[in-house]
């Protein structure tokens, strides 16, 4: 090696040590008659000292700029008094330079590297992504996704999980997007689907009998890349035979709570992780992925007006609907103006209005206070439990529609309340969905989680009658507001197989084309099983806490799925394109 030892691991009681450095100079300073130099490699910086009694080291140190390799040998000494860093790791140690060698030199960076890296552009952080990786907290992301990982394996394994590779060409997976296909060169106008996830082919595993699978899976999902999602990314994909939901919970319940503490100690969980029905999690957040780290639940204060003669009060009341309610605290004196952005706010979440009701000391306030009579007032308040001080923030319309719009406004008055402890992960499982979701668009039924969902036993009787009302055996692990991973208990009969793609209205030639080989795998003893997917870049994001999957992934894409660093996807060579019996239409 080039080095004896790490930059960053230099301690006090390495004093008088002499040591060989190689890493990245992150910083220099030329005090005249000293040059201090910050060398950096990947386990932190240390400061290497350049004295003009070590002449060539000296010189070195005078033409090294910005992110050039050095190879520094000297000894360790304590830095003098009033010079200790105690903000760096080995703030108390310096290491006197007696030989620097220029192993390279380096351009000057086209983007800072010294600081977090959020100010600078991203694409260009993209396009010098081997540069912006050198940041101190990308390198900290990167190997707090490696230790992730590293957990990963190991408890599944102590749990007698195997890890099983599964092919990356295949045919289509559906898991709701788009496939990337591959061409086939060997067969000419043919192609692969890249996986959408390995959803089939864990399957056939527990077919095969291997009982307790994982992997670390890549997936690959054609979608516009709505918010923050990436077109390839990484599962935790696993599945399990002869086990029910419990058991699979049990399973990923416990991984995650092991690894909490394991890779990021100053982050708090709650355990055991709350479990609640879709309905509930719609009913109670407005959405099936709700922040439990603070409360503000949604309530139904329908019975606290039924009299009113309020007309969007009467209207939704008499139309079958309800009156809901959130209660943000402290904010009865809000402006006119901020509340009328919290209107603004529910209207474009979906809400017909938004009124509104502060108690203050000076009495009622806000749009609801002239409105409505003071026993109503009064019964709401009691309803929600607000007292003074608070300001109730009220949605009359169907039920749905109100929680939905209620949950967009619990999360934007999370944000500018700072509701959400910062060190709390607060994992819960949602479970009981439905079964099928309607698509309008298509005009037909779709699935709500992926086709191979085992509906709930006691609702087969309600699939071609009623396929509004079927419960699946589908369960989200849900974690800070967002949806970590999602599973189910499969489907292992042949029979209900094809009765659901019947009720996905897949035409009997599609589904033997598409998942014959399913089908007929469930005709040889496929046993009874089911399994999860937590993803690995949205959980390491969270341990992380950083805002997007891209600053957790070596090497992200942009949101038009472009690696500007390669510059891909690009055009292919006539040539090549004429091998793949491919031609590019204008
Ligand atoms: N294949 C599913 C997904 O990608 C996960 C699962 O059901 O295990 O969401």
């Amino acid at each position: 090696m080039l080095k004896t030892r790490n930059c960053g691991e230099l301690r006090l009681t390495d004093a008088g040590r002499t040591v060989t450095l190689a890493g990245w100079l992150a910083r220099r300073r030329d005090h005249g008659g000293l040059i201090f130099i910050d060398l950096r490699d990947r386990s932190g910086l240390v400061q290497v000292t350049a004295d003009p009694t070590f002449a060539d080291s000296y010189a070195a140190a005078e033409r090294a700029r910005s992110e050039y390799v050095l190879q520094v040998t000297g000894r360790v000494r304590p830095r003098p008094e009033g010079m200790v860093n105690p903000n760096l790791e080995s703030g108390e140690i310096e290491v006197l330079a007696e030989s620097i060698v220029l192993l390279n030199a380096s351009r000057t960076p086209p983007i800072p590297l010294d600081d977090d890296g959020y100010k600078t552009d991203e694409i260009t952080r993209l396009k010098y992504r081997y540069l912006d990786l050198r940041r101190e907290r990308l390198q900290r992301n990167v190997i707090l996704r490696h230790r992730t990982i590293k957990f990963m394996r190991d408890y599944l394994d102590r749990r007698g999980f195997l890890e099983i590779e599964t092919p990356m060409l295949i045919k289509s997976t559906p898991e709701g997007a788009r496939d990337y296909v591959v061409p086939s060169r060997l067969q000419h106008g043919k192609f692969y689907a890249l996986p959408q996830s390995p959803q089939q082919l864990k399957q056939l595993l527990m077919v095969a009998g291997f009982e307790k699978y994982f992997q670390i899976a890549r997936c690959m999902r054609d979608e516009d890349l709505r918010g923050d999602r990436q077109p390839e990314f990484t599962q935790l994909d696993l599945e399990m035979s002869f086990a029910g939901r419990d058991d699979i919970l049990e399973v990923v319940e416990g991984l995650v709570t092991e690894l909490v503490p394991a890779v990021v100690p100053h982050k708090r969980l709650f355990s055991p992780f709350p479990v609640m029905s879709y309905a509930e999690a719609m009913a109670r957040y407005g959405t099936d992925k709700p922040d439990l780290r603070f409360g503000m639940e949604i309530v139904d204060v329908s019975a606290a007006v039924k009299g009113s003669d309020l007309g969007l009060v009467a209207d939704a009341l008499a139309s079958g609907g309800s009156v809901k309610c959130i209660v943000a605290p402290g904010c009865a004196s809000w402006s006119r103006r901020e509340l009328d952005n919290l209107v603004e706010l529910a209207r474009a979440a979906g809400a017909k209005n938004l009124g509104t009701l502060g108690w203050t000391a000076g009495g009622l306030k806000g749009s609801l206070a002239r409105q409505l009579r003071p026993e109503e007032a009064q019964e709401i308040a009691r309803l929600c439990g607000a007292g003074e001080g608070d300001l109730a923030c009220v949605v009359a319309d169907k039920a749905a529609a109100a929680c939905r719009a209620l949950g967009a406004l619990r999360l934007e008055l999370r944000d500018r309340l700072r509701l959400a402890p910062p060190d709390l992960l607060a994992f819960g499982w949602v479970v009981d969905f439905p079964m099928f979701e309607w698509d309008e668009a298509e005009g037909r039924w779709n699935f709500m989680h992926h086709p191979f969902t085992s509906p709930k036993a006691e609702h087969l009787d309600l699939l071609e009658s009623d396929p509004g009302k079927v419960m699946s055996e589908a369960y989200d692990l849900v974690c800070n507001g967002y949806e970590l991973s999602s599973g189910s208990i499969r489907i292992h009969r042949r029979d209900v197989q094809e009765r659901i793609f019947k009720c996905l209205g897949y035409g009997e030639e599609e589904v033997r084309e598409r998942f014959g080989h399913m089908l007929d795998a469930f005709e040889y003893g496929a046993p009874p099983h089911g399994g999860m997917a937590p993803g690995v870049d949205r959980l390491v994001m969270l341990l992380a806490d950083e805002p997007n999957i891209r600053e957790v992934i070596a090497f992200p894409k942009t949101a038009s799925a472009a690696d500007v660093m390669f510059d891909a996807p690009s055009e292919l060579e006539p040539r090549h394109l004429r091998e793949l019996h491919i031609r590019v239409a204008e």
